[in-house]
């Protein structure tokens, strides 16, 4: 911590990145780190099906999808393409294929309703689509689409290399945008996330300068319990490459597919959300299975309670949480625990990371504080998002003219450098760490005709970390029940952003400017059983 700037930093040397002007694609870079000689165990490996692809055979797919998306499609630099998928073989060859070429990778939850898509798909203008034929429904019918499981598609990633090989190398520059991820940010509806090819590169370095430290270590085996249109394993997945480990994906996450695939496949390392955690320190299931190859497991995307980290760790005394904190528009851990040690500190996200900076900052007097005081997190480095897409407004008020990103989030450092997360500051609730923007759903409640007004808030649950809760004010007469509201709701969203607790009442209280007071309300649902709401 610096006194007189009031700027947190890790006290390590700052990561050494390639010259900013230097063209370079983030798939270029993280290729570029793989250990030589490859890695001899493979580098994908589909859970279900033992079906693995080894790292010689990665590179040339990478390589002919990347020549025959601009040959055959005309997919060219700075042209989104939009991916619907479930975490097949093919996304992660996709990824690094479009990010080679300068196209703009826009992954999304392939459990949204078309009208969710329709509404990413206004945000990043996509001109390409790759879908599955289970998810290409939900696409808008005008958007060429490229069926992942279809023979073009095949053809495109085993086409002849030494054509590929022909193609002229397409100049990418660090600023140009690599992804567009989907975020609400601090406030209001889902936004686009432009992430650069510059934050992958800085990302990349920063696991790559890790291994380093950890040579001695057998590559790991890991296996994706978050999904891959998430930056959490968007960035694990690039992480993985680069340190020349084997991935094991889940085309549909099942706990004891999991389980069983962990002994199966000799798993050292998941990356892994909260509810995971809870999930494996309490399952009598876990008993029944070969776990001990387990090490390692990377935990973020939400709050872990010390309570369940130390049940896990009474159970699992050989496994070691890694804790990480991040954000979309950080292009995932900003913080995280290095050590053992460091990962004993329950409650804490752990250190900042190379080359990020962070203030915390009073959020009624915009005063920054020093270690021990509470404030909202803010954050800068190399891997902060250039903005959200189409929309410079919801882009100032979250980056400021310094590059500080404002989280959203109520933190604090302790003496020792440690960030702990006390509550979120922003509107958005975290349903087993997927983003549920109460903006959206609240919008959806308008619609109904027996509705005058309503609100969303984050209700406390021990599996999910929290629910969806709407407060309702039913139209004069309207006699709508917990159940219809539930259902207009439940077609219109994916699952996981079901609203599953309803109080109804007889108006939502606003601030002068008519704000929804959601203090108020989160206070008012602690406070009172189910009955009296
Ligand atoms: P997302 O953009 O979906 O990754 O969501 C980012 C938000 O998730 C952060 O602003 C936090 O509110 C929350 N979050 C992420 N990691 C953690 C963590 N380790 N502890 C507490 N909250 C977290």
């Amino acid at each position: 911590f610096c006194r007189e700037t009031k700027v947190f930093h890790n006290l390590r040397d700052p990561l050494l990145l390639p010259p900013e002007s230097l063209p370079l694609s983030a798939a270029s870079f993280a290729l570029s780190l793989i250990p030589s000689p490859l890695p001899a165990q493979p580098a994908l490996v589909d859970a279900a099906t033992g079906a693995a692809v080894s790292y010689p055979d990665l590179l040339a797919r990478i390589r002919n999808l990347a020549a025959s998306l601009r040959a055959g499609s005309g997919v060219s630099r700075g042209d989104v393409a939009f991916v619907l998928s479930p975490a097949g073989l093919d996304v992660p060859v996709l990824y690094l294929a479009l990010l080679s070429i300068g196209a703009v990778v826009s992954p999304a939850n392939p459990l949204s309703t078309p009208s969710e898509i329709a509404h990413q798909i206004r945000l990043s203008n996509p001109s390409v689509a790759f879908a599955t034929t289970a998810t290409a429904s939900k696409l808008p019918a005008y958007l060429p689409t490229i069926l992942l499981d279809s023979p073009r598609f095949r053809s495109f990633i085993s086409a002849d290399a030494a054509a590929a090989a022909q193609q002229q190398t397409v100049e990418v520059r660090q600023s140009d945008t690599a992804a567009i991820l989907y975020s609400s940010g601090t406030t209001g509806r889902v936004k686009g996330v432009a992430l650069t090819h510059r934050n992958f590169v800085a990302f990349t370095a920063v696991y790559h300068a890790l291994t380093r430290e950890a040579e001695d270590e057998l590559p790991s085996v890991a296996l994706f319990t978050v999904p891959l249109f998430h930056v959490f394993g968007f960035m694990m997945a690039l992480r993985a490459v680069v340190l020349g480990e084997t991935i094991v994906l889940m085309e549909r996450f099942d706990f004891e597919a999991m389980l069983r695939a962990v002994e199966r496949y000799r798993v050292t390392y998941m990356p892994v959300s909260p509810p995971l955690v809870v999930a494996m320190a309490k399952s009598d299931e876990v008993a029944r299975r070969d776990l001990s190859s387990l090490r390692v497991l990377g935990c973020g995307g939400a709050p872990l309670g010390r309570d369940v980290a130390e049940r896990f760790a009474a159970r699992f005394p050989h496994v070691e949480i890694v804790q990480g904190y991040g954000l979309t528009e950080s292009t995932g851990g900003v913080a995280g625990t290095r050590t053992p040690e460091e990962s004993k500190v329950y409650g804490s996200t752990g250190r900042l990371g190379s080359n990020a900076e962070a203030k915390i900052v009073d959020p009624t007097t915009g005063e920054a504080l020093g270690p021990g005081q509470r404030g909202e997190l803010w954050v800068r480095g190399p891997t902060i998002m250039k903005g959200y897409v189409g929309d410079a407004e919801a882009t100032a008020a979250t980056l400021d003219s310094e590059g500080w990103l404002k989280t959203g989030d109520l933190c604090y450092f302790d003496d020792d450098g440690f960030l702990f997360i006390v509550d979120r500051l922003k509107e958005l609730i975290k349903y087993k760490a997927y983003q549920v923007p109460p903006a959206e759903l609240e919008h959806i409640l308008f619609s109904h005709p027996g509705i005058a007004d309503a609100a969303v808030i984050p209700y406390p649950d021990e599996e999910a970390g929290q629910i969806p809760m709407a407060f309702v004010v039913r139209q004069p007469g309207s006699m709508l029940s917990d159940e219809e509201v539930m259902d207009f709701v439940g077609k219109q969203v994916a699952p996981y952003k079901r609203i599953r607790r309803i109080a109804f009442v007889s108006s939502i209280p606003k601030s002068p400017a008519g704000k929804i007071l959601r203090r108020e309300l989160i206070n008012q649902a602690l406070s009172s059983p189910k009955s009296k709401l």
